[in-house]
């Protein structure tokens, strides 16, 4: 199967590490140009650009808080102004602020609502707008492709972390109802769900041996998940590969949506 993205244009957010990272380092293996954005660390989106550069692909870094509706309209203008085109976005950018549901305070609930799912909408937003304006054109036979990065928590219940899975909860329903308002207009949107992907933001859950034991209780596929698992699905979705997709989540969760507490084995 040949993904043929070649000279097609992303915007990854968050994508100075973990996830993101190995999502933008994925396309640009298969020849797009990618907007490396970042909120803080512009030390590691610099490192993410010369990995990119140095096996002989573009990118460019864009320091943009998703939270934040001027700096989104910085991060999309930048793109245009360096590559002149869109063709991908991949809203990725998130984070965990856990609590337990009766001492979360209204500052938590806010900071996770606030990148996790109106960063999302701020970004799926610009890009659509962008997409439309473009129209269908000879890079793609879509107009544009937006991957919201979800997670299992999108349908699993998460104590302590309520915040969290009611971003993710709110994606899933955000991602089909875009995706069913733009199909016409040739714009596809999916999700990816991520299961227990080896990252900064899940340190706790595999930094010990005991750790990464119990959490591997979890997933029947019996391994920790990889960036790559990630990105390899993500640059799937973005081609024309997957034309016919939309308004879908894909869950790469080595299985943990399979109810493993109830396996002969659990
Ligand atoms: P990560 O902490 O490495 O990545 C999150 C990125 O978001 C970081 O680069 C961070 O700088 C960036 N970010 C945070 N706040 C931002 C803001 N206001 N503006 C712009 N960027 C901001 O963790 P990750 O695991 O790579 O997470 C990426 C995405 O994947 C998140 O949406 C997360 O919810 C999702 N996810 C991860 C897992 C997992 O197991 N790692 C599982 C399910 C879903």
């Amino acid at each position: 199967m040949k993904l043929k993205l070649k000279n097609q244009v992303a915007v990854v957010t968050g994508s100075s590490t973990g996830i993101g990272a190995a999502c933008a380092i994925g396309l640009a293996q298969e020849g797009v140009k990618v907007v490396i954005n970042y909120h803080s660390s512009k030390e590691e989106a610099e490192d993410v650009v010369k990995k990119i550069k140095g096996a002989g692909g573009s990118a460019i870094a864009v320091k943009a808080d998703v939270s934040d509706e001027k700096d989104i309209k910085k991060l999309f203008k930048a793109c245009l102004k360096e590559y002149g085109h869109l063709d991908i976005l991949v809203a990725n950018a998130g984070i965990q602020s856990d609590s337990s549901f009766t001492t979360m305070t209204l500052k938590e609930w806010n900071k996770v609502i606030g990148i996790n799912l109106t960063g999302q909408f701020l970004a799926c937003r610009e890009a659509a707008k962008i997409f439309r304006k473009q129209g269908v054109h000879d890079r793609s036979r879509a107009a544009g492709k937006i991957i919201c990065m979800s997670s299992v928590h999108d349908e699993i219940p998460w104590a302590g972390h309520v915040n969290y899975a009611t971003a993710k909860g709110g994606i899933k329903m955000m991602m089909e109802s875009m995706a069913q308002e733009l199909a016409p207009d040739k714009i596809r949107v999916n999700a990816i769900s991520p299961g227990a992907i080896k990252t900064d933001i899940n340190e706790d859950a595999w930094d010990t041996p005991e750790a990464l034991e119990k959490l591997l209780t979890l997933v029947p596929y019996g391994r920790i998940g990889q960036g790559e698992d990630i990105a390899n699905v993500c640059a799937f979705l973005c081609s024309d590969a997957a034309d016919y997709v939309t308004g879908a989540t894909l869950y790469v969760d080595g299985g943990m949506m399979l109810y493993p507490g109830f396996s002969d084995n659990g």
